[in-house]
């Protein structure tokens, strides 16, 4: 395959990994990606910089991040909420670092005991240490809780809007709407990414849909008919945000994949590669569930994927 219509980024040894009660192995984490990249994926987010107090998940990162490297042709994306997470993140060699920026203030102050305004102060240092550094990695903000809020409700469009442009103003490479909590609907997914559109233009890349009330894949297809053309997504549903509770399940891969290349877009995944990868995940997280729905009923009869 030598052309990618959708670009799919794996982010399931963050988002996947971050809520969980348990701590995955580096060495099961490093034997995961290395599974993705052979199945074809060519992004992955494999870790946040954070305190490791904070999320002992993540405290390999700078570890996975190296072996990470190894890997020809992949793209490395880790998640800094912070300057001091953002120059480990650059001093480790990451080519993406996702900036966290929560529209709802009550979800951010829980968060990262900080207004979205200061966040964004944040985000300008970062991309300022960034141009100083002279390193060619991207920042992305990432608006995170942009479509509701497990502690607002509803979160008011134009909230996110406002957010979007002091991003945009603090220096960032590329925007992404996420519903970190699934809440979010396809037509107001449809309604949003238009809006940010026309004040960010082509800088608005990406997607990240949480299924944890069935929309996601419904999600991503609104977004995908705006325009985007990069969504984030976790192998076996993996995910939730440990501040929203009950919000397990970012969209699964596979089934991502699957809805894709049945359309005839090409993701450049080998999907029946992918969903053997579920077998490492199966062995590290014994007792934990999987999601997704193309691994439980198998791929259909001549499927074939988009050439
Ligand atoms: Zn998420």
């Amino acid at each position: 395959m030598s052309k990618i219509d959708v670009e799919i980024v794996e982010v399931g040894p963050r988002d996947g990994l971050q809520n969980l009660d348990v701590v995955m192995p580096t060495a099961d984490k490093c034997r995961w990606i290395a599974a993705e990249h052979a199945a074809g994926v060519r992004e992955i987010e494999v870790g946040s910089f954070v305190p490791p107090k904070l999320l002992p998940q993540m405290a390999d990162t700078g570890e996975v991040v190296a072996f990470a490297r190894t890997l020809p042709n992949l793209r490395i994306a880790t998640l800094a909420p912070n300057l001091r997470g953002a120059l480990d993140a650059i001093k480790g060699g990451t080519h993406k670092i996702g900036v966290p920026i929560s529209v709802s203030p009550e979800h951010s102050l829980s968060n990262v005991r900080k207004t979205p305004m200061q966040m964004v102060e944040e985000l300008a240092k970062i991309c300022k240490a960034r141009d100083e550094s002279g390193a060619a990695v991207e920042i992305e903000g990432a608006l995170s809780t942009a479509f509701g809020c497990t502690m607002a409700g509803a979160v008011p469009e134009d909230d996110v809007l406002r957010i979007a442009e002091a991003c945009l103003r603090a220096g960032i490479d590329s925007l992404a709407l996420a519903d970190t909590v699934g809440y979010a609907n396809p037509a107001q997914v449809r309604s949003l990414f238009e809006r940010v559109r026309g004040i960010a233009g082509d800088k608005l890349t990406s997607g990240h849909f949480h299924d944890t009330r069935g929309l996601g894949l419904a999600n991503v297809m609104a977004a995908l008919e705006t325009g985007i053309r990069s969504f984030d997504a976790t192998l076996g549903g993996l995910g939730g945000c440990p501040f929203a509770p009950g919000a397990t399940g970012n969209v699964s891969t596979e089934d991502l994949v699957f809805m894709l290349e049945s359309m005839g877009l090409r993701t450049g995944i080998d999907l029946a590669k992918l969903i053997e990868t579920r077998k490492i995940l199966e062995q590290a997280l014994p007792g934990r569930p999987l999601y997704g729905s193309i691994a439980r009923a198998g791929l259909p009869k001549g499927f074939r994927q988009a050439a």
